[in-house]
């Protein structure tokens, strides 16, 4: 039976099921965003939303779907994937022209653009959707393709485009197959690091990234600011409350990467009042922490190169 008819994040005509016990969550198959899973309070969270804000959804869910992932849209997982979308118009572009030549196998190969792909340039309108192909192609990073019979939206991308993606990707994040782990250095952590936070973060088919630092001052090591601007998220686990833990996220949040915040179960009441309100992963065991990890990172960040999606896929609806 088909519940909506209209998809909650892009409003265009889709297919709607209720799936579990009391219809709490729907299959969604929309055109523009894809197969994905939401609940009923997530449908009720993203109501509000600004076009610019369901935008950002849209293209987190489709970059998902591209990677063989069927994600499921929580309330509480929202707020992160607002956050570590793109931030402007400029940063939509260049994603955009990013999203094109991962698809560009060789010079001059036609990319048909019709307004159902919209989610590549993290927009649910498609009047800025064509915009944004209009303006990348005044930049002289994409091609027109005049062909016979051609769609009018049929573009290639540039030379002058690709050695933009080029510069993109060794200077922003978003391509990056790492996390950066902003944790407290200490012995006693050796467990909760391997076991813990890059097992999850493995698991999600990332790879982890950890810079041993066992005390900087206020001035933040070239390494690790080099750490943060490469990664593509960052891990902060927040047990016993390193101030290094807290500076390293500040400064990846500022960056406009996702922070995925964990601390043990037994450490929260320390969580310092500024950010004790965020959606913490709470762990009681490094095998509990790498579990609940990898399913927020799937749910906010989306699924890595290394992602397997046919082993886990029915185990990520947590
Ligand atoms: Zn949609």
């Amino acid at each position: 039976m088909s519940i909506f008819d209209k998809c909650p994040i892009c409003s265009t005509d889709c297919k709607g099921t209720g799936i579990g016990p009391l219809n709490q969550i729907y299959h969604i198959e929309c055109p523009v965003c894809r197969a994905f899973r939401i609940t009923t309070d997530a449908i009720s969270g993203i109501s509000p939303c600004t076009e610019h804000e369901k935008g950002l959804i849209c293209g987190f869910v489709r970059g998902s779907h591209d990677r063989g992932l069927v994600v499921e849209l929580r309330k509480t997982h929202i707020e992160s994937i607002i956050s570590g979308g793109p931030s402007d118009m400029l940063q939509k572009l260049d994603r955009l022209l990013v999203s094109l030549a991962k698809l560009t196998e060789r010079l001059g190969q036609p990319l048909p653009l019709a307004p159902a792909e919209r989610g590549l340039g993290y927009t649910i309108n498609i009047y800025e959707f064509e915009s944004q192909i209009n303006n990348l192609i005044d930049l002289g990073y994409l091609n027109r393709e005049h062909r016979t019979g051609a769609d009018p939206t049929m573009v290639s991308v540039s030379v002058r485009g690709l050695d933009r993606v080029q510069k993109l990707r060794e200077t922003r994040g978003w391509e990056s197959n790492r996390a950066f782990v902003a944790m407290w250095f200490d012995g006693s952590m050796q467990h909760t690091y391997e076991r813990g936070l890059k097992a999850g973060i493995e698991a999600a088919g990332y790879e982890a990234m950890r810079i041993d630092q066992i005390e900087h001052n206020d001035l933040i090591d070239d390494r690790i600011v080099a750490g943060l601007r490469e990664c593509r998220f960052v891990v902060a686990d927040y047990t016993n409350h390193r101030n290094g833990v807290y500076y390293e996220a500040g400064f990846a949040h500022g960056m406009g990467k996702t922070v995925i915040m964990c601390c043990r179960e037994e450490d929260k009441t320390e969580i310092h009042f500024d950010i004790n309100h965020r959606n913490f992963v709470l762990y009681e065991s490094p095998e509990d922490l790498a579990q609940k990890l990898k399913v927020r990172i799937l749910a906010t960040v989306w699924a890595g190169d290394n992602y397997k999606p046919e082993q886990s896929r029915r185990s990520d609806s947590q």
